[in-house]
């Protein structure tokens, strides 16, 4: 007879099953809680794999962040969001041309404005240099 830690009952050694690490060669809780706690530990983790899973696939929040991340940029930066939205209407409207990046001749541009209350008075740098004009490179 063996005593289970888990329930504390007395059951015959049969009801618990063999582990060669321990010292009397049988776990120390019975079959009926070993199983009742594999059966614990996967309805736990089921639950949370499909938390995850749905958390994941639905997430509202998400996309309300970042929203609202672009939506606090425009309402911190009106004169930016004004510039650029001048600055796209006159590609549009073929008043501005826009060039190659000015460092480095890259063809995919984008326009840094020096001073946005000139909004059509732009440098257009590659996402490279444009970084990098920020950051302090000359
Ligand atoms: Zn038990
Ligand atoms: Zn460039
Ligand atoms: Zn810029």
């Amino acid at each position: 007879m063996k005593v289970c830690f888990k329930c504390g009952l007395e059951k015959p050694m049969g009801d618990f099953y063999a582990h060669p690490s321990m010292g009397d060669g049988h776990l120390g809780k019975c079959k009926e809680c070993t199983k009742r706690d594999v059966r614990k530990h996967r309805e736990e983790n089921d639950s949370v794999r499909e938390y995850d899973r749905r958390r994941y696939h639905a997430d509202p929040a998400r996309k309300a962040r970042s929203r609202a991340v672009a939506d606090k940029w425009a309402k911190e930066n009106p004169h930016k969001r004004k510039a650029q939205g001048a600055l796209a209407y006159a590609v549009r409207r073929g008043r501005v041309q826009r060039t190659s990046c000015e460092k480095c001749g890259k063809t995919k541009v984008q326009g840094h404005h020096e001073d946005y209350s000139r909004p059509l008075d732009v440098m257009w740098l590659c996402v490279r240099c444009h970084h990098r004009h920020h950051a302090g490179y000359k």
